[in-house]
């Protein structure tokens, strides 16, 4: 992600300087600041936050560097004996009073994460800020209900697996669904006993200030979460090259997760990386064909931010003709605007800037030959919205049809066989998810079995349950999550044997 404009000096005058640690943002104020050690931290630099809901400066928040990391992981280390030595069903209280006041806060939050980031306010008050809460609470729950391995024998030894805390892990997050996807990887953190050090994007830092108030309002204590703010290049590769850190969970892009694992690598840290994808929406001959039209209408779901998004449309030649003409009347009404109305159904995209580079795949596209069905172009003179975009590519191997656009632009592409849907499906270097539409379930069963995907989803879309392994295969990622998959990442996973012999009488 690129620096978005001039990197300010924070004013020296201390009165403007407090004034400065806070902005209000549709009523809601929000400290600028880091949050170390359980307090607030300014720095001497700072970087402009924009929203892309219309473009506004939103307020200057504080840019931190290797000496903001470098107090953090002291702040967290400090913590850590402590809080790895609360008992599981104390820190699972905490957990769910965060959620209770997510909860509570929920309207701050959703209207402050669309300021932000520009997605649907509708969205992050049904289904995103909901789904925050319920972060904290699964694995709060899981915690107590669920994390445990039968002991097994061995000649007559009993082996038991427990979850032991590990450290202070780095949590790096992307800007399309901030806080949601933050505290997937910071609830599970918690719960294992380990403190945590969030870098959230630097397009989107809001939220993840207010759940610093949260932690806090909740009885969390100091410096169990941290969050140091600021540019990846600055903030999040120091963080990754601390060797002060014992687990680095990352989302984000392929380019910037080789860079962290090369910096883990220094100090051997392990790495979660979930990364992006191009992953395939693949409508069979036998398939219901208005569900069919629905789900592949849904790949443009938060302006095609989205990492799961099933952007390349692999249709059965029988039924291409009949599919598309539905398509193209669905995708019509779709409506565009701003993402605070609920009629809504379709926001700006993050940043001009990402704007240009979709519509840079989308020019390259056309220059290489392929159709623009419709769409294939920014809608508004700000730069911030983009059609929704169908191109027909001209070869498979075209850039359009192997790179991630992470924009509202999907490919459409036809087959004849079963054999020829899955080796379309998995030619990419990717291998996220899928989404099949499908009558058949022996063919469903025979289909997804060759598809190289962290998730499939047949016959629906984006159907989450968080005792799911999730991640991606090939370049979509390293390791999963989810269920006992996070607790055996932020954990030291320990077995123990326990002897027949050698024991006391009646001991
Ligand atoms: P990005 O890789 O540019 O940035 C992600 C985070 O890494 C940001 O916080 C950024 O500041 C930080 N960063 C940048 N350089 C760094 C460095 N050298 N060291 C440490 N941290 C650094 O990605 P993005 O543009 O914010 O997000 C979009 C990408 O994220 C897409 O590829 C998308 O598919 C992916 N994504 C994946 C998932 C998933 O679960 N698999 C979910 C959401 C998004």
């Amino acid at each position: 992600m690129q620096e978005l404009a001039n990197t300010q000096p924070a004013p020296h005058n201390y009165e403007e300087q407090h004034l400065m640690s806070k902005m209000t943002v549709a009523g809601v104020q929000i400290d600028t600041r880091h949050f170390i050690g359980g307090q607030r931290v300014a720095s001497t630099e700072t970087f402009p936050d924009h929203s892309p809901v219309d473009g506004s400066l939103l307020g200057h928040i504080s840019s931190g560097g290797d000496a903001e990391v470098d107090a953090a992981v002291t702040a967290a280390r400090a913590a850590f004996p402590a809080w790895s030595a609360t008992p599981p069903a104390q820190r699972a209280a905490i957990l769910h009073r965060i959620a209770d006041l997510v909860e509570e806060r929920l309207e701050d939050l959703a209207i402050v994460e669309t300021m932000d980031n520009g997605a649907l306010l509708r969205s992050h008050r049904r289904g995103v800020m909901p789904r925050v809460a319920h972060n904290f609470r699964f694995f709060a729950d899981y915690l107590i209900n669920d994390l445990h391995h039968e002991p097994f024998e061995t000649r007559g030894h009993t082996n038991v697996v427990s979850w032991d805390p590990s450290g202070v892990c780095a949590l790096i997050t992307p800007w399309n669904a901030p806080l949601m996807l933050a505290t997937w990887k910071i609830a599970p953190a918690l719960a294992s006993g380990d403190t945590v050090i969030l870098k959230p994007a630097e397009w989107t830092p809001l939220t993840a200030s207010l759940l610093c108030d949260i932690v806090a309002e909740a009885g969390l204590p100091d410096g169990v979460f941290n969050v140091v703010q600021g540019y990846g290049e600055n903030a999040g590769a120091a963080l990754v090259a601390h060797p002060g850190i014992s687990r680095i969970s990352f989302t984000g892009s392929v380019p910037t997760a080789v860079l962290v694992a090369k910096a883990a690598a220094a100090n051997l840290t392990p790495c979660s990386f979930e990364l992006g994808g191009k992953s395939p929406t693949i409508i069979f001959d036998d398939a219901d064909i208005d569900l069919a039209v629905e789900l592949a209408a849904e790949q443009y779901d938060n302006a095609g931010q989205v990492c799961l998004a099933g952007t390349r449309l692999l249709v059965q030649e029988g039924v291409a003709e009949e599919f598309l003409q539905k398509f193209e009347a669905r995708v019509s009404r779709i409506k565009q605007g701003d993402p605070r109305d609920e009629a809504t159904d379709m926001g700006p995209n993050i940043h001009p800037e990402h704007v240009a580079r979709v519509d840079g795949f989308v020019q390259r596209a056309r220059a290489a030959g392929g159709t623009i069905v419709f769409g294939g172009h920014r809608v508004s003179d700000d730069n911030l919205f983009y059609e929704p975009t169908l191109i027909m590519p001209a070869t498979a191997g075209d850039e359009i049809v192997c790179e991630e656009v992470f924009g509202p632009v999907l490919t459409m592409q036809t087959f004849a066989t079963d054999g020829d849907a899955i080796a379309m499906a998995n030619g990419t270097r990717f291998g996220l998810a899928a989404c099949i539409a499908v009558g058949d379930r022996n063919r469903a069963e025979r289909i997804t079995s060759q598809l190289v995907a962290g998730t499939i989803w047949v016959n629906c879309f984006f159907v989450r349950d968080l005792r799911a392994p999730f991640g991606g295969s090939r370049k979509s990622g390293v390791g999963r999550e989810g269920g006992t998959w996070s607790f055996d990442f932020y954990s030291d996973v320990k077995n123990t044997v326990f002897s027949p012999n050698g024991w006391k009488e009646g001991a």
